[in-house]
């Protein structure tokens, strides 16, 4: 069998798009799968869409998410250059190869006729097709306007009727109308190829077996095919993939601050997370796990487990994932990635980080939601007392005073020295049971005083462990204050 060949072939935006990812990484998974190579080609010939510094994000977004390349522009390969701009002389002669083939042909229409064409076509209510006027030009008269350096252009002579069928790995045999079929231009006036042309030709060359895309080159597709085929040349396997949709009607994109890798990042999910939860945007394992590391997902993804309908990005799902993700950290990463976070908001010297991310840890969907909950170390947060109506707790405002009253002098009868987490439960749970009480008709109570709000990371006895006795003992009084008004 073709040794296999993968290719993954962004255009340098300055950002790596969600879909784009998806892109690179079941292309990724099927040079993997099949023990072949994954191939890095930066298609940069669009001048105008250039952006500064923009391919260092294609490498690092690639790196960071594991997608090692086999061969690509920084470290080279057989089949180089792998910057579609460094190859810009090859292209020419290929054209040329198809016009001896009698599959393309020279056009000398100038800008001047072709507009007038549009124009017209445009007020008959048509859409703009080129005419294949120079399509029958003669030879003779072709080489002395060729002589006389007449400006030109390459077009592709596409079959006049008949159809053409191309397969695809996801939606099967489609079959077009040739007739439907303009004759593209494959060279331009500047003897640069038209991307149409160069992604056909570049894919050939570097040994492309399967080409993984977007679908909305789904329509380009049958140009393609009749190139390949105008060669001689062995079509590869073509998966075109659905889009990744915001909603029904919406695509994910840039200007929302939604479609791109950094922004999932900033937002505070893993790396790996969002490489789990892309596989599965649009690919349905068989099975129902769903927390996929990147080696297994080389052993399970299967191109015939792809959709044929738009995949809608859910967050909610995403989040559950980077949860489950987080759960599995180390204590030691967690603390890494967590702490400037909680860092955020709770500066205090003296915290014990280390407890305070035990605390978080299972606690915790993304980074970002970190900061929001940890805000009530450094200052109780203003409250109101309606926080002590805890219906699950059975406690109200009338308890709730009863019991702060109650912990207030057990607390003030620690020794500074002896408060920790065991000595403040020890002396709640005798309280507790010398009341015999539910243990909520005080910890709930405790846990609102110390830090003003509804819910925290670990309970009052955790809390109060952190932020020392005289913190804790002015946050019960203060809490006594409030509900005596
Ligand atoms: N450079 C193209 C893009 O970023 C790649 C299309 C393809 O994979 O053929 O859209």
């Amino acid at each position: 069998m073709k040794r296999v060949r993968t290719r993954f072939a962004p255009s340098p935006t300055g950002y790596m798009h969600i879909g784009n990812l998806r892109t690179a990484l079941f292309t990724y998974l099927i040079a993997k799968q099949n023990d072949g190579d994954f191939i890095l080609r930066i298609e940069d010939t669009d001048r105008e869409r250039f952006v500064e510094g923009a391919t260092d994000v294609i490498y690092s977004t690639l790196k960071q998410c594991g997608l090692d390349w086999d061969e690509g522009p920084d470290i080279g390969g057989p089949v180089g250059p792998y910057v579609q701009s460094e190859r810009m002389g090859n292209f020419k002669k290929y054209a040329e190869e198809l016009v001896e083939k009698g599959q393309a042909y020279y056009c000398f229409c100038t800008k001047e006729r072709l507009d007038s064409l549009k124009a017209d076509l445009e007020a008959q209510g048509k859409t703009y097709s080129y005419d294949r006027h120079c399509r029958c030009l003669s030879c003779e008269e072709v080489r002395a306007r060729l002589d006389a350096g007449e400006p030109y252009v390459i077009r592709q002579k596409m079959p006049l009727d008949g159809e053409v069928t191309f397969h695809d790995e996801l939606y099967g045999d489609i079959t077009v109308e040739c007739s439907e079929l303009e004759d593209q231009i494959l060279i331009k006036t500047d003897g640069f190829p038209t991307y149409n042309f160069a992604n056909v030709v570049d894919d050939h060359l570097m040994g492309i077996t399967h080409v993984v895309r977007g679908n909305e080159y789904l329509s380009s597709a049958p140009k393609y095919d009749l190139l390949y085929k105008a060669f001689g040349w062995e079509v590869p396997t073509y998966i075109h993939v659905e889009h990744i949709m915001k909603d029904k009607q919406h695509k994910l994109s840039k200007r929302d601050g939604d479609a791109s890798f950094q922004d999932l990042i900033d937002k505070g999910y893993l790396t790996e997370a969002v490489v789990n939860y892309i596989a599965l945007l649009g690919w349905a394992p068989k099975g129902e796990q769903e927390i996929y590391s990147l080696s297994e997902l080389i052993k399970e993804f299967d191109i015939h487990g792809l959709s044929k309908s738009p995949a809608i990005f859910d967050p909610l799902k995403l989040k559950a994932i980077n949860a489950k993700y987080i759960k599995a950290l180390t204590p030691e990463k967690f603390e890494e990635y967590a702490t400037p976070y909680i860092r955020q908001s709770a500066k205090r010297e003296d915290l014990d980080i280390t407890r305070i991310c035990e605390l978080l840890k299972d606690r915790t969907e993304v980074f970002t939601d970190i900061p929001e909950k940890v805000d009530f170390f450094d200052a109780l947060p203003e409250y109101g007392t309606e926080l002590y109506v805890q219906k699950k707790s059975k406690t109200n405002e009338e308890i709730a005073l009863d019991s702060l009253g109650r912990i207030l002098p057990v607390l003030e009868g620690i020794d500074e020295n002896d408060w920790n987490e065991q000595n403040i439960h020890d002396k709640l749970f005798e309280l507790i049971a010398s009341l015999e009480v539910k243990n909520a008709i005080i910890l709930s109570p405790f846990r609102v005083a110390v830090s003003g709000k509804p819910m925290t990371p670990g309970g009052g006895i955790e809390i109060a462990a952190l932020i020392g006795k005289t913190d804790t003992i002015e946050r019960v009084k203060k809490g006594i204050e409030l509900l005596s008004r």
